[in-house]
Protein backbone atom coordinates (compact mmCIF):
# COMPACT_ATOMS: atom_id res chain seq x y z
CA UNK A 1 0.00 0.00 0.00
CA UNK A 2 0.73 3.30 -0.69
CA UNK A 3 2.93 5.36 1.97
CA UNK A 4 2.23 8.69 2.84
CA UNK A 5 4.27 11.93 4.05
CA UNK A 6 2.80 12.44 7.36
CA UNK A 7 4.45 14.73 10.00
CA UNK A 8 6.58 12.72 12.34
CA UNK A 9 5.10 14.43 15.74
CA UNK A 10 2.21 11.56 14.78
CA UNK A 11 4.88 9.02 14.65
CA UNK A 12 5.59 6.52 17.37
CA UNK A 13 9.11 4.73 16.86
CA UNK A 14 7.27 2.15 19.18
CA UNK A 15 4.00 1.60 17.86
CA UNK A 16 6.15 1.73 13.96
CA UNK A 17 8.42 -1.03 15.40
CA UNK A 18 5.84 -3.08 16.57
CA UNK A 19 3.39 -2.66 13.24
CA UNK A 20 6.72 -3.02 11.16
CA UNK A 21 7.65 -6.31 13.15
CA UNK A 22 4.06 -7.67 12.51
CA UNK A 23 3.74 -7.11 9.31
CA UNK A 24 6.49 -8.89 8.51
CA UNK A 25 5.75 -11.47 10.77
CA UNK A 26 2.11 -11.67 8.60
CA UNK A 27 2.45 -10.27 5.10
CA UNK A 28 -0.92 -11.33 4.15
CA UNK A 29 -2.87 -10.48 7.55
CA UNK A 30 -3.73 -13.14 7.95
CA UNK A 31 -2.99 -12.78 12.28
CA UNK A 32 -5.72 -10.77 14.56
CA UNK A 33 -3.90 -11.73 17.70
CA UNK A 34 -2.78 -9.29 19.79
CA UNK A 35 0.98 -8.09 20.29
CA UNK A 36 1.78 -8.37 23.97
CA UNK A 37 4.23 -5.50 26.10
CA UNK A 38 4.77 -7.33 29.08
CA UNK A 39 6.07 -4.82 31.68
CA UNK A 40 5.87 -6.83 34.63
CA UNK A 41 3.22 -5.55 37.38
CA UNK A 42 1.34 -3.72 33.69
CA UNK A 43 1.18 -6.40 30.53
CA UNK A 44 -0.86 -4.52 27.58
CA UNK A 45 -2.26 -6.49 24.88
CA UNK A 46 -2.29 -4.11 21.60
CA UNK A 47 -4.63 -5.02 18.95
CA UNK A 48 -2.78 -6.24 15.50
CA UNK A 49 -4.73 -3.08 13.77
CA UNK A 50 -5.57 0.34 15.04
CA UNK A 51 -4.68 3.88 13.83
CA UNK A 52 -3.79 5.97 11.07
CA UNK A 53 -5.87 4.11 7.73
CA UNK A 54 -5.07 5.14 4.09
CA UNK A 55 -7.57 7.69 3.66
CA UNK A 56 -6.72 9.62 6.93
CA UNK A 57 -3.03 9.69 6.09
CA UNK A 58 -3.72 10.51 2.83
CA UNK A 59 -5.83 13.65 3.91
CA UNK A 60 -3.04 14.73 6.43
CA UNK A 61 -0.23 14.92 3.32
CA UNK A 62 -2.70 16.94 1.03
CA UNK A 63 -3.49 19.00 4.03
CA UNK A 64 -0.58 20.04 5.16
CA UNK A 65 1.01 20.30 2.26
CA UNK A 66 -1.62 22.89 0.71
CA UNK A 67 -0.52 24.89 4.00
CA UNK A 68 2.91 24.56 3.21
CA UNK A 69 2.96 25.64 -0.29
CA UNK A 70 0.01 28.04 -0.33
CA UNK A 71 1.57 30.26 2.67
CA UNK A 72 0.18 34.11 2.30
CA UNK A 73 -3.27 32.46 1.19
CA UNK A 74 -6.84 31.94 2.74
CA UNK A 75 -7.10 28.32 3.76
CA UNK A 76 -10.24 26.69 4.68
CA UNK A 77 -11.32 23.61 5.40
CA UNK A 78 -15.25 22.37 4.77
CA UNK A 79 -15.19 21.10 8.40
CA UNK A 80 -13.32 19.19 10.61
CA UNK A 81 -10.86 17.06 8.14
CA UNK A 82 -10.57 13.76 10.18
CA UNK A 83 -12.30 13.14 13.84
CA UNK A 84 -9.16 14.11 15.71
CA UNK A 85 -9.03 16.86 18.10
CA UNK A 86 -5.47 16.94 17.88
CA UNK A 87 -5.16 16.96 13.82
CA UNK A 88 -7.54 19.44 13.70
CA UNK A 89 -5.96 21.79 16.42
CA UNK A 90 -3.05 21.13 14.72
CA UNK A 91 -4.23 22.23 11.56
CA UNK A 92 -6.14 25.81 13.52
CA UNK A 93 -2.53 26.43 14.34
CA UNK A 94 -1.56 26.74 11.06
CA UNK A 95 -3.79 29.23 10.18
CA UNK A 96 -6.52 26.93 8.53
CA UNK A 97 -10.40 27.70 9.38
CA UNK A 98 -13.39 25.59 9.59
CA UNK A 99 -16.24 26.76 7.34
CA UNK A 100 -18.54 24.22 9.02
CA UNK A 101 -18.94 22.13 12.09
CA UNK A 102 -19.26 18.44 11.75
CA UNK A 103 -22.75 18.78 12.04
CA UNK A 104 -23.15 20.95 9.17
CA UNK A 105 -23.86 23.97 10.96
CA UNK A 106 -21.88 27.21 9.31
CA UNK A 107 -19.23 28.80 11.19
CA UNK A 108 -18.15 31.22 8.72
CA UNK A 109 -21.04 32.49 5.96
CA UNK A 110 -20.30 31.19 2.51
CA UNK A 111 -20.40 34.57 1.04
CA UNK A 112 -17.02 35.81 2.91
CA UNK A 113 -15.20 33.20 0.74
CA UNK A 114 -13.57 34.63 -2.46
CA UNK A 115 -12.19 32.79 -5.49
CA UNK A 116 -8.83 33.34 -4.54
CA UNK A 117 -9.50 31.43 -1.47
CA UNK A 118 -8.33 27.64 -0.72
CA UNK A 119 -10.97 25.16 0.11
CA UNK A 120 -10.20 21.67 1.54
CA UNK A 121 -12.64 19.09 0.85
CA UNK A 122 -12.30 16.74 4.05
CA UNK A 123 -11.67 12.72 4.42
CA UNK A 124 -15.53 12.09 4.39
CA UNK A 125 -16.05 13.70 0.85
CA UNK A 126 -18.93 16.59 0.77
CA UNK A 127 -22.28 16.71 -0.81
CA UNK A 128 -23.06 17.26 -4.30
CA UNK A 129 -25.13 20.98 -3.32
CA UNK A 130 -21.73 22.60 -1.54
CA UNK A 131 -19.72 21.75 -4.40
CA UNK A 132 -21.77 23.77 -6.09
CA UNK A 133 -21.63 26.18 -3.82
CA UNK A 134 -18.22 25.89 -4.30
CA UNK A 135 -18.07 26.68 -7.33
CA UNK A 136 -20.47 29.63 -7.51
CA UNK A 137 -18.60 31.20 -5.65
CA UNK A 138 -15.28 31.30 -7.59
CA UNK A 139 -13.58 28.48 -6.04
CA UNK A 140 -12.74 24.86 -7.55
CA UNK A 141 -14.36 22.79 -5.50
CA UNK A 142 -12.20 19.47 -5.66
CA UNK A 143 -8.71 21.21 -6.54
CA UNK A 144 -7.80 20.47 -3.12
CA UNK A 145 -9.90 17.43 -2.24
CA UNK A 146 -8.81 14.69 0.39
CA UNK A 147 -12.06 12.76 -0.09
CA UNK A 148 -11.10 9.21 0.97
CA UNK A 149 -11.19 6.65 -2.39
CA UNK A 150 -12.72 4.26 0.21
CA UNK A 151 -15.91 6.73 0.21
CA UNK A 152 -15.78 7.34 -2.60
CA UNK A 153 -16.03 3.53 -3.83
CA UNK A 154 -19.21 3.32 -1.77
CA UNK A 155 -20.69 6.51 -3.89
CA UNK A 156 -19.83 4.13 -7.39
CA UNK A 157 -21.91 1.01 -6.00
CA UNK A 158 -24.30 4.07 -5.05
CA UNK A 159 -24.68 4.45 -8.33
CA UNK A 160 -24.06 1.59 -10.22
CA UNK A 161 -26.75 -0.05 -8.51
CA UNK A 162 -28.86 3.27 -9.10
CA UNK A 163 -28.17 2.87 -12.94
CA UNK A 164 -29.95 -1.00 -12.32
CA UNK A 165 -32.96 1.30 -11.21
CA UNK A 166 -32.78 -0.06 -7.70
CA UNK A 167 -33.34 2.48 -4.71
CA UNK A 168 -30.59 3.03 -2.46
CA UNK A 169 -30.62 2.50 1.12
CA UNK A 170 -27.79 3.96 3.36
CA UNK A 171 -26.99 2.05 6.71
CA UNK A 172 -25.06 5.08 8.50
CA UNK A 173 -25.95 8.18 11.06
CA UNK A 174 -27.77 10.54 8.90
CA UNK A 175 -25.91 13.82 10.37
CA UNK A 176 -22.22 12.48 10.10
CA UNK A 177 -20.16 13.96 6.97
CA UNK A 178 -19.78 10.91 5.00
CA UNK A 179 -23.32 9.92 5.14
CA UNK A 180 -24.54 12.91 4.37
CA UNK A 181 -22.32 13.59 1.43
CA UNK A 182 -23.17 9.72 0.05
CA UNK A 183 -26.97 10.35 0.79
CA UNK A 184 -26.12 13.21 -1.54
CA UNK A 185 -24.40 11.67 -4.21
CA UNK A 186 -26.93 8.64 -4.49
CA UNK A 187 -29.60 10.71 -4.66
CA UNK A 188 -28.41 12.49 -7.54
CA UNK A 189 -28.48 8.60 -9.34
CA UNK A 190 -32.07 7.24 -7.63
CA UNK A 191 -34.39 7.26 -4.82
CA UNK A 192 -32.37 6.90 -1.60
CA UNK A 193 -33.27 6.26 1.66
CA UNK A 194 -31.31 6.52 4.93
CA UNK A 195 -31.36 4.11 7.83
CA UNK A 196 -29.19 4.63 11.27
CA UNK A 197 -29.91 1.44 13.04
CA UNK A 198 -31.50 -1.96 13.12
CA UNK A 199 -34.47 -0.09 15.07
CA UNK A 200 -34.92 2.01 11.83
CA UNK A 201 -34.56 -1.33 9.57
CA UNK A 202 -37.32 -3.06 11.57
CA UNK A 203 -39.44 0.15 10.55
CA UNK A 204 -38.39 0.25 7.00
CA UNK A 205 -38.99 -3.49 6.59
CA UNK A 206 -42.32 -2.56 7.45
CA UNK A 207 -43.70 -0.52 5.02
CA UNK A 208 -41.40 -2.84 2.34
CA UNK A 209 -44.04 -5.68 3.44
CA UNK A 210 -46.89 -3.35 3.24
CA UNK A 211 -47.48 -3.95 7.11
CA UNK A 212 -47.55 -0.37 8.34
CA UNK A 213 -49.45 2.29 6.12
CA UNK A 214 -47.46 4.18 3.66
CA UNK A 215 -48.47 7.39 4.93
CA UNK A 216 -46.92 7.46 8.39
CA UNK A 217 -43.25 7.10 6.60
CA UNK A 218 -42.59 10.54 5.48
CA UNK A 219 -42.93 11.67 8.93
CA UNK A 220 -40.81 8.80 10.77
CA UNK A 221 -38.22 9.47 7.94
CA UNK A 222 -38.11 12.81 7.48
CA UNK A 223 -34.91 14.07 6.64
CA UNK A 224 -33.80 10.64 5.37
CA UNK A 225 -35.37 10.35 2.25
CA UNK A 226 -34.02 11.92 -1.30
CA UNK A 227 -37.13 14.35 -2.80
CA UNK A 228 -40.00 12.90 -4.26
CA UNK A 229 -39.11 9.55 -2.78
CA UNK A 230 -42.46 7.56 -3.15
CA UNK A 231 -42.39 4.87 -0.30
CA UNK A 232 -45.56 2.60 -2.53
CA UNK A 233 -42.88 2.61 -5.51
CA UNK A 234 -39.22 2.84 -4.32
CA UNK A 235 -38.84 0.02 -1.87
CA UNK A 236 -39.57 -2.26 -4.27
CA UNK A 237 -35.97 -3.10 -5.88
CA UNK A 238 -33.23 -2.31 -3.31
CA UNK A 239 -29.70 -2.89 -2.48
CA UNK A 240 -27.78 -1.42 0.89
CA UNK A 241 -24.83 0.32 1.19
CA UNK A 242 -22.79 1.81 4.28
CA UNK A 243 -21.26 4.52 5.90
CA UNK A 244 -17.72 3.02 5.33
CA UNK A 245 -17.11 2.98 9.00
CA UNK A 246 -20.12 1.33 11.10
CA UNK A 247 -19.85 -2.01 12.79
CA UNK A 248 -19.12 -5.30 10.41
CA UNK A 249 -21.26 -7.06 12.27
CA UNK A 250 -24.64 -4.73 12.85
CA UNK A 251 -24.32 -3.93 8.98
CA UNK A 252 -24.34 -7.76 7.43
CA UNK A 253 -27.50 -8.17 10.03
CA UNK A 254 -29.17 -4.95 8.64
CA UNK A 255 -28.87 -5.86 4.46
CA UNK A 256 -30.23 -9.64 5.44
CA UNK A 257 -33.19 -7.81 7.19
CA UNK A 258 -33.75 -5.68 4.11
CA UNK A 259 -33.30 -9.25 1.95
CA UNK A 260 -35.58 -11.14 3.89
CA UNK A 261 -38.45 -8.26 4.19
CA UNK A 262 -38.31 -8.15 -0.04
CA UNK A 263 -38.27 -12.14 -0.22
CA UNK A 264 -40.74 -12.23 2.30
CA UNK A 265 -42.87 -9.88 0.62
CA UNK A 266 -42.49 -10.73 -2.91
CA UNK A 267 -41.68 -14.67 -2.42
CA UNK A 268 -38.66 -14.66 -3.97
CA UNK A 269 -36.43 -17.52 -3.76
CA UNK A 270 -32.78 -17.13 -2.96
CA UNK A 271 -31.98 -17.77 -7.01
CA UNK A 272 -34.23 -15.00 -8.03
CA UNK A 273 -33.96 -12.34 -5.04
CA UNK A 274 -31.41 -10.23 -6.98
CA UNK A 275 -34.89 -9.50 -8.95
CA UNK A 276 -35.43 -7.12 -6.33
CA UNK A 277 -32.13 -7.30 -3.88
CA UNK A 278 -29.00 -5.65 -5.38
CA UNK A 279 -26.09 -7.76 -3.80
CA UNK A 280 -23.70 -4.72 -2.81
CA UNK A 281 -21.88 -6.98 -0.40
CA UNK A 282 -20.81 -4.37 2.09
CA UNK A 283 -19.41 -1.46 1.52
CA UNK A 284 -17.57 -1.03 5.08
CA UNK A 285 -13.49 -0.03 4.48
CA UNK A 286 -10.49 -2.08 4.77
CA UNK A 287 -9.49 -0.06 7.83
CA UNK A 288 -13.20 -0.54 9.58
CA UNK A 289 -12.82 -4.08 8.78
CA UNK A 290 -9.11 -4.76 10.20
CA UNK A 291 -10.08 -2.99 13.40
CA UNK A 292 -12.88 -4.41 14.29
CA UNK A 293 -11.72 -7.76 13.60
CA UNK A 294 -8.40 -6.72 15.59
CA UNK A 295 -10.82 -6.07 18.78
CA UNK A 296 -12.46 -9.44 18.48
CA UNK A 297 -9.32 -11.03 18.21
CA UNK A 298 -7.44 -9.15 21.07
CA UNK A 299 -10.73 -10.24 23.14
CA UNK A 300 -9.75 -13.75 22.82
CA UNK A 301 -7.32 -12.91 25.30
CA UNK A 302 -8.30 -12.76 29.29
CA UNK A 303 -7.97 -8.96 30.68
CA UNK A 304 -9.27 -6.80 33.12
CA UNK A 305 -9.74 -4.07 31.20
CA UNK A 306 -9.87 -2.47 27.72
CA UNK A 307 -8.78 1.57 26.80
CA UNK A 308 -9.72 2.85 23.09
CA UNK A 309 -8.19 5.89 22.18
CA UNK A 310 -9.90 8.23 19.85
CA UNK A 311 -11.65 11.38 18.93
CA UNK A 312 -15.21 11.52 20.59
CA UNK A 313 -16.93 12.19 17.79
CA UNK A 314 -15.35 9.27 15.88
CA UNK A 315 -17.39 6.91 14.54
CA UNK A 316 -15.25 3.80 13.86
CA UNK A 317 -13.45 4.24 17.40
CA UNK A 318 -16.53 4.04 18.80
CA UNK A 319 -17.64 1.02 17.27
CA UNK A 320 -14.66 -0.47 18.62
CA UNK A 321 -15.36 0.71 22.17
CA UNK A 322 -18.90 -0.72 21.79
CA UNK A 323 -17.28 -4.09 20.64
CA UNK A 324 -14.94 -3.97 24.12
CA UNK A 325 -17.89 -2.89 26.33
CA UNK A 326 -19.60 -6.40 25.68
CA UNK A 327 -16.84 -8.41 27.14
CA UNK A 328 -15.00 -5.98 29.57
CA UNK A 329 -15.33 -2.14 31.50
CA UNK A 330 -14.03 0.02 28.58
CA UNK A 331 -12.42 3.50 28.85
CA UNK A 332 -12.61 5.62 25.11
CA UNK A 333 -10.40 8.41 25.73
CA UNK A 334 -9.27 11.10 23.51
CA UNK A 335 -5.78 11.38 24.85
CA UNK A 336 -3.39 10.84 27.45
CA UNK A 337 -4.53 13.59 29.27
CA UNK A 338 -7.53 11.80 30.41
CA UNK A 339 -5.61 9.39 32.48
CA UNK A 340 -5.27 11.68 35.83
CA UNK A 341 -3.59 9.47 37.86
CA UNK A 342 -3.70 5.30 38.47
CA UNK A 343 -7.31 5.98 39.91
CA UNK A 344 -8.92 8.35 38.29
CA UNK A 345 -9.53 9.12 34.76
CA UNK A 346 -12.29 11.52 32.29
CA UNK A 347 -13.66 9.38 29.56
CA UNK A 348 -16.28 9.49 27.16
CA UNK A 349 -19.78 7.87 27.27
CA UNK A 350 -20.68 7.62 23.60
CA UNK A 351 -23.69 6.36 24.37
CA UNK A 352 -24.87 9.51 26.28
CA UNK A 353 -22.57 11.81 24.92
CA UNK A 354 -20.93 12.46 28.06
CA UNK A 355 -17.62 12.55 29.82
CA UNK A 356 -17.49 10.41 32.94
CA UNK A 357 -15.20 11.25 35.72
CA UNK A 358 -14.61 7.78 37.11
CA UNK A 359 -12.16 6.27 40.24
CA UNK A 360 -9.92 3.15 40.25
CA UNK A 361 -9.90 2.08 36.96
CA UNK A 362 -6.68 0.19 37.15
CA UNK A 363 -7.20 -2.99 39.66
CA UNK A 364 -4.95 -2.85 42.74
CA UNK A 365 -3.74 -6.72 41.72
CA UNK A 366 -0.41 -7.64 39.78
CA UNK A 367 -0.07 -7.72 37.14
CA UNK A 368 -2.67 -5.93 35.26
CA UNK A 369 -4.08 -6.74 31.72
CA UNK A 370 -5.14 -4.38 29.20
CA UNK A 371 -5.85 -4.35 26.32
CA UNK A 372 -5.11 -1.48 24.19
CA UNK A 373 -6.48 0.05 20.48
CA UNK A 374 -7.27 3.08 18.63
CA UNK A 375 -9.42 4.99 15.84
CA UNK A 376 -8.50 4.97 12.28
CA UNK A 377 -7.98 8.68 12.88
CA UNK A 378 -5.80 8.69 16.25
CA UNK A 379 -2.01 9.34 16.00
CA UNK A 380 0.38 6.59 17.02
CA UNK A 381 1.68 9.02 18.81
CA UNK A 382 -1.20 9.70 20.98
CA UNK A 383 -1.16 5.91 22.03
CA UNK A 384 2.70 5.58 22.80
CA UNK A 385 1.90 8.75 25.35
CA UNK A 386 -1.11 7.04 26.77
CA UNK A 387 1.56 3.70 26.95
CA UNK A 388 3.90 5.82 28.78
CA UNK A 389 1.14 7.49 31.02
CA UNK A 390 0.22 4.08 32.35
CA UNK A 391 3.65 3.13 32.62
CA UNK A 392 4.08 5.98 35.05
CA UNK A 393 1.75 4.95 37.34
CA UNK A 394 3.98 2.21 37.94
CA UNK A 395 7.27 4.02 38.02
CA UNK A 396 8.22 2.59 34.61
CA UNK A 397 7.98 4.92 32.32
CA UNK A 398 11.31 4.32 30.68
CA UNK A 399 10.64 0.78 29.84
CA UNK A 400 8.95 2.73 26.43
CA UNK A 401 11.91 3.20 24.58
CA UNK A 402 13.70 0.03 25.63
CA UNK A 403 10.35 -1.72 24.10
CA UNK A 404 10.78 0.08 21.26
CA UNK A 405 14.36 -0.91 20.87
CA UNK A 406 13.48 -4.58 21.45
CA UNK A 407 10.91 -4.91 18.71
CA UNK A 408 13.30 -2.97 16.38
CA UNK A 409 15.54 -5.07 16.45
S1 LIG B 1 -11.75 4.82 7.95
FE1 LIG B 1 -11.84 3.87 5.90
S2 LIG B 1 -13.16 5.21 4.68
FE2 LIG B 1 -12.56 6.38 6.52
S3 LIG B 1 -10.73 7.50 5.89
FE3 LIG B 1 -10.02 5.56 6.74
S4 LIG B 1 -9.81 4.14 4.98
FE4 LIG B 1 -11.07 5.90 4.36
Amino acid sequence: MKTFNVPIIYRSPLISAIKQQRKQQDRMKKDFSPTLLDFGPLRILLARHFGFCYGVENAIEIAFRTVEENEGKRIFLLSEMIHNPQVNSDLLSRGVRFLMDTSGKQLIPWEDLRPDDIVIIPAFGTTLEIESRLQSLGITPLQYNTTCPFVERVWNKAEQIGAKEYTVIVHGKPKHEETRATFSHSRSHTPTIVVKDMEQTHRLAAYIKGETPAEGFYEEFKGQYSEGFDVTRHLERVGVVNQTTMLASETQAIADYVKQAIQEKYALPEDRISERFADTRDTLCYATNDNQTAVTGMLESAADLAIVVGGYNSSNTSHLVELCEEKLPTYFISSEEKLLSRNELLHYDFHHSQELHSFRFLPEKEPVTLLLTSGASCPDAIVEAVIRKLLSFYGLEEKVDEAAAAFAG
